[in-house]
């Protein structure tokens, strides 16, 4: 059975694109991403070839339906040699992109080039993300990533002479050896030099199998002690400069959060290419999860062989809706809510949601189920209560009507 098998296409108005380009110079030493470090012009030019294959099977299931948003991220897409990137965005033109949203690329500060960025604006890029993490050298060498600070001033001087779309910084939190000091000066150095619309702020954390979580156990790396307090003066002084957080990680300037990022988070149907991209659509018997293993070269060969295809049980359904959404500040809407599941929380889970209610961590709004800021910090917590509330729920009762 292939993907037609178990898509439903005439359930989507439109489609968010993610393609994820697996390449970096060498992996950072916190990274969990996919990628892969040294990689052969040979391997690029088989990424690019198996994403092709994978777009047209796509395109010749959903027909002309509208891409609403497109998102390509990494790995390193700016590392991507300059030919293979133009074939991907010529590959991406066959889409049905009137009416388009937002597009989005990553990049990282050493493979920053005007000649990436003369390309972008060929052929419409609108938004583009860098990975900055930190404006201190002694923090960068501790996050083992590749781009020096020149390197990184250079970057952000490129894109203030170059770059007239969108622009996002993602900077990390929580660096074993940060002081608030040295984390509110990267934050204003950045938005003094370069014209940010948005900031990621990511928690550092050891990940599985990381080389920084080797670092942690072999030599005595400590978590950062005090990192609640350094990142809650962080968003204080983010929000004291305009950038308002709008889900965990991230601010922006009103009216310039990542739309894409937000199709995501509140479950509308996207399509992930590339090794370990994973998309969540409309499938012939409720919702489907597909994702492409972890393997560049299983990728490569036959991607097809690569792709899982999975689907959601309506409880899983319903807890990915919440954990999604529950990371946004306006949290989930109940209109929306209603109408994926037929019912309302408070009619379906009346005891959880009283618990919700009662314990002060649903906050008070007539148009969304909404977390207090303390409450999205503490998301696990809440989440382990709702999917025990879940495993009470008689199965069969939970219908799903996706997309609404
Ligand atoms: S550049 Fe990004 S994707 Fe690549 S290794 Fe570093 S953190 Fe991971």
């Amino acid at each position: 059975m292939g993907i037609p098998d178990y898509i439903e296409p005439g359930k989507l108005k439109a489609l968010a694109l993610y393609i994820h380009i697996p390449f970096c110079v060498e992996k950072c030493d916190y990274c969990a991403f996919y990628s892969v470090a040294h990689s052969k012009a040979e391997w690029q030019e088989k990424w690019l070839q198996a994403v092709r294959l994978e777009f047209a099977k796509c395109r010749k299931l959903i027909g002309d339906i509208r891409i609403s948003t497109i998102f390509i991220g990494g790995g390193t897409p700016s590392l991507l040699k300059l030919p293979l990137l133009e074939g991907l965005f010529k590959e991406i033109e066959l889409f049905n992109l009137d009416g388009l949203e937002e597009y989005s690329i990553e990049a990282n500060p050493e493979s920053l080039s005007p000649d990436f960025l003369d390309l972008l604006k060929i052929y419409s890029i609108d938004r583009l993300s860098l990975g900055v993490q930190s404006l201190q050298p002694e923090e960068l060498a501790m996050l083992g990533r590749r781009a020096s600070l020149e390197h990184t001033l250079e970057a952000l001087e490129l894109l203030s002479a170059k770059w007239q779309g969108r622009l996002n910084l993602d900077f990390i939190s929580g660096i074993p050896g940060q002081s608030q000091a040295s984390l509110l000066d990267s934050l204003e150095k950045a938005i003094q030099m370069a014209k940010l619309d948005h900031i990621s702020l990511y928690s550092l954390s050891a990940e599985e199998k990381t080389a920084l979580q080797r670092r942690f156990q072999n030599e005595g790396l400590k978590h950062h002690p005090n990192h609640d307090s350094l990142w809650i003066k962080a968003y204080c002084f983010l929000q004291s400069q305009g950038f308002l957080n709008y889900e965990m990680a991230n601010f922006a300037k009103p009216g310039k959060e990542c739309r894409h990022n937000l199709a995501y988070w509140n479950l509308k149907p996207y399509w992930g290419f590339g090794p370990s991209a994973y998309s969540t659509l409309p499938g012939k018997k409720g919702v489907l999860r597909l994702s492409y293993a972890s393997d560049l070269h299983l990728f490569n060969g036959r991607a097809d062989k690569a792709l899982a295809i999975e689907s959601l049980t309506p409880k899983e359904f319903l807890t990915d809706t919440m954990i999604m959404g529950w990371r946004l500040k306006q949290g989930v809407s109940k209109g929306v809510f209603l109408r994926r599941f037929g019912s309302s929380l408070e009619d379906l889970l009346p005891g959880f949601y009283d618990f919700l209610v009662n314990k002060r961590i649903l906050l008070q709004s007539k148009s969304h189920y909404r977390l207090s800021l303390k409450s999205r910090l503490f998301l696990d917590d809440v989440l382990l209560e709702l999917m025990g509330a879940l495993d009470e729920l008689p199965s069969g009762l939970l219908r799903v009507n996706w997309p609404e």
